[in-house]
């Protein structure tokens, strides 16, 4: 099957999958009023691959049929090429304003490094790199959506064993059958997960010697018997497009996933039984780079929104001509050029791999994860700064139509438009700048790397400090010999 269509997309979420959202099992993800506009949000995805103006850059022809399928999942065998890649990030992020990180090509990119190091998950089992091989060309060919579960649940993490109250809820092995490996307990927090097809499952934490049941990579459906996938409470639903344009629109959800004595069919098995591979996992694969490269893109889109948004509300509010104003909006442009820059550098100093393939350089990209979970904040509290009380009093679509409606529209009237445009623009900040569903998005951008502080330490602890430390050793001045009396 060639690239799908978001018509196709959303037919493929009707298979009786296990979702529940506020404590109800949901029917069908793609009717739910907390889950109808992701899934939409993400048909429209899909439809990117056929538009005229975007097909060629999101799509490549399949190494196996010819057919179009998603760039995402294609190796780079030229610096072009990578930056080809790039620029298919580019189109699908600016199709959210860059609001969706799990978008579908974040995990097809990870999936194809991971096909092209096939060999490091074939090091205890020789099936497990043909494994990996197979499972790449199965997402590339169907067009496979995925979400990813990687962190475990906080009191397995934070409590000492044996004094958190109950059992272990961390997703471990419990068995074997002729079909597979059982698997039972709860990984947290996959965002994308009721929207995706397969569910992938890998090591994140540093794993102990004694910790090898957890040590497991693997891809199931969905819809596997067993797997529940327990939703937090969803940001859209609550009211039209209008006052909330983009919680209506681009809430991703996060939940859960329980697993059940799950039989993992050993087909799509790619890691089993020793943590010191885990812990292996993403030096060994290379896989960061390709990572970093759709989420650096991903957040130079996401920073130009949010200067985008800010510049727009100063012109309709008349304050762009303020200096207290133009400083904010300058820091915020100053931001999009370095997130921007980073990508670039990282593109143009791509270099062949242990694998020989083109990848962006993940030193220069992990500056990016480095710094964001700091630089999108700011970002956020410098556009607060630009819309002040605009970002909370301004009318809802019923007040516009409502008998004070004349009232409201000369109130808001803009410098740049009516007072309905202006209000348009006063929703769109507030959505992203003070409300729950811009508060998630501060959260994803402090998180979604695992823990800032414990990002930045590895940063240092892989950054190679030699020209640095050369510089700053040249400049040393050595002390007088002591002066003999
Ligand atoms: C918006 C968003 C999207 C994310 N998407 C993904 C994803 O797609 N896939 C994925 O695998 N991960 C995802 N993550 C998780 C991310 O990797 C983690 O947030 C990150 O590693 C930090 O861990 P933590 O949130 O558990 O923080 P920690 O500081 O380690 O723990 C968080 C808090 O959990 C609380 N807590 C609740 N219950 C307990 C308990 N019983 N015992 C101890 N503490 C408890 C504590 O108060 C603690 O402060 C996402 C996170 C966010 C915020």
């Amino acid at each position: 099957m060639p690239a799908r269509t978001g018509k196709e997309f959303l037919e493929g979420l009707r298979d009786g999958r296990h979702v529940s959202v506020d404590g109800e099992v949901v029917d069908d993800v793609t009717t739910h009023p907390r889950l109808a506009g992701g899934a939409r949000a993400l048909a429209d995805l899909y439809d990117l691959q056929h538009r005229a103006e975007t097909s060629a850059l999101t799509t490549f022809p399949s190494p196996l049929s010819g057919e179009p399928v998603a760039r995402s999942y294609a190796l780079a065998r030229s610096q072009q090429e990578l930056i080809d890649r790039g620029r298919a990030f580019d189109t699908v992020a600016r199709a959210t304003g860059g609001l969706m990180g799990r978008s579908p090509d974040f995990l097809a990119t990870i999936l194809t490094s991971w096909a092209a190091a096939a060999d490091f998950f074939g090091r205890t089992d020789p099936r497990f790199a043909g494994n990996m091989r197979a499972y790449h060309e199965f997402a590339r060919e169907g067009d496979r959506c995925h979400s990813h579960a990687i962190s475990d649940p906080p009191r397995d993490r934070h409590v000492p064993a044996g004094e958190a109250p109950g059992p272990p809820l961390v997703l471990r092995e419990v068995g074997e059958t002729r079909e597979g490996v059982v698997v039972s307990g709860a990984k947290m927090l996959a965002t994308l997960a009721p929207f995706c097809d397969e569910l992938l499952i890998y090591p994140f934490r540093p794993l102990a010697p004694g910790d090898d049941d957890q040590a497991l990579a693997f891809a199931v459906p969905a819809a596997t018997p067993g797997l529940r996938l327990l939703c937090r409470d969803g940001l859209g639903g609550h009211g039209g497009r209008f006052d909330h344009p983009l919680a209506e629109r681009f809430d991703e959800m996060d939940a859960i996933c329980v697993f059940d004595e799950v039989v993992v069919p050993w087909d799509r098995v790619f890691m089993r039984g020793s943590a010191a591979q885990a812990n292996a996992l993403r030096r060994e694969t290379g896989m960061t780079s390709y990572a970093w490269h759709q989420a650096g893109v991903r957040a130079a889109v996401k920073a130009e929104l949010v200067f985008g948004i800010a510049s727009l509300l100063a012109d309709a509010g008349g304050k762009a001509a303020s200096p207290v104003i133009q400083d904010k909006l300058g820091e915020l442009a100053a931001y999009v050029e370095t997130t921007w820059a980073i990508v670039v550098a990282a593109e143009r100093t791509a270099a062949q791999d242990a694998f020989g393939w083109y990848v962006a350089s993940a030193q220069t990209l992990g500056a990016l994860g480095a710094v964001n979970s700091t630089l999108y904040p700011r970002a956020i509290e410098l556009l607060q700064l630009v819309g002040s009380s605009g970002l909370i009093m301004h009318p809802t679509e019923k007040d516009l139509e409502g008998g004070s409606a004349d009232y409201f529209e000369d109130y808001f009237r803009g410098r740049t438009g009516s007072g309905r445009e202006h209000a348009e623009l006063l929703k769109l900040a507030a959505d992203l700048a003070v409300h729950g569903f811009g508060g998630r998005q501060v959260l994803y951008e402090r998180f979604y790397l695992g823990q800032p502080e414990a990002f930045r330490a590895n940063y240092y602890k892989g950054y190679d400090a030699l020209r640095a430390q050369e510089l700053a050793r040249a400049l040393c001045v050595p002390s007088s010999p002591a002066v003999s009396a």
